[in-house]
């Protein structure tokens, strides 16, 4: 089955891992700025990553025929230093333009602190001043409505933001309904310990339905599953969902949305030996 793994990080991850995606079905990849494990110590280890998300990463998923983007950001778990944060920001708007690069992300909470706040309005801030999709990450711990409830606020205070433009990740069952509603998009993310199961994914989009909603692995240095999205899939399959109905989950949904940033199109598909077709990239007459 075809799918789209909007939330991975691959720069943890093997090349077994790339070439297991590409086998199931994978067209594409996409990789938010991430902590590292560890707190990076200055504004030049950012600018490090920046290039390794940008240059690096795009490179080595090519190797297996995969189409790899990225976000940029300062991770909240980073964001208790406001100077190094000020830093990262200024350092970001000169990769922005890189051909890879679909928005700002993933920008948002950890402990709901008032540092916390303060970098996630400076990074809305550059989003909308640089027109950038937002994504967004949501506390995993007790506080995640809390945090969710905060971010929302922020988003909702600029008037420059544009609610489709934006996904809210690792959503549950108490923090969905509050996103959907106020007109973003919302991501689930399978995960073995701290986020959500592939059973109760799919209990959510039995009761919300799957318009706005994506799945993700957030594969990353943890325990985590990078071919999770496809285990979900065929659980889906398991239930009752046609065919169609998922692949409107895994690949048309990530599309849609990703498809704002002219940026984003899926791999070459070689029709015969003599022509290659490019698949249509951006918005256009079939969204
Ligand atoms: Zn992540």
């Amino acid at each position: 089955m075809r799918y789209i793994e909007p939330h991975a990080h691959m720069v943890s991850r093997t090349t077994d891992d790339y070439r297991a995606m590409v086998a199931a079905g994978c067209e594409a990849v996409c990789e938010p700025a991430f902590w590292a494990g560890f707190d990076r110590g200055s504004a030049a280890a950012f600018h490090d990553y920046f290039r390794q998300l940008t240059e690096y990463e795009p490179r080595r998923a090519a190797q297996f025929g995969l189409k790899h983007f990225c976000w940029l950001c300062l991770n909240p778990k980073e964001a208790e230093d406001v100077k190094l944060a000020e830093e990262v920001l200024a350092l970001i708007p000169q990769f922005l333009d890189r051909p890879t690069v679909l928005g700002i992300g993933e920008i948002g909470l950890n402990k709901n602190s008032r540092n916390e706040l303060r970098v996630l309005e400076m990074h809305v801030d550059l989003a909308a001043r640089h027109d950038q999709l937002i994504l967004v990450h949501t506390p995993h711990l007790e506080d995640k409505r809390k945090g969710t409830r905060l971010t929302l606020d922020v988003l909702k205070a600029d008037s420059r933001i544009r609610p489709e433009r934006v996904i809210i990740d690792h959503v549950e069952e108490h923090t969905v309904r509050m996103v959907l509603d106020r007109g973003h998009w919302a991501g689930m993310t399978l995960y073995p310990v701290s986020k959500c199961t592939p059973a109760r994914a799919i209990d959510i989009l039995d009761v919300y339905g799957s318009e706005r909603l994506w799945l993700n692995s957030a594969c990353d240095w943890g325990e985590s599953v990078p071919l999770v999205v496809v285990h979900t899939a065929l659980e889906m399959r398991r239930r009752g969902w046609s065919q169609e109905a998922i692949e409107r989950v895994i690949y048309d949904n990530p599309r849609e949305f990703l498809s704002q940033s002219p940026k984003f199109c899926l791999r070459e598909e070689r029709k015969d030996t003599t022509e290659v077709r490019r698949l249509k990239c951006g918005p256009g007459p079939g969204f």
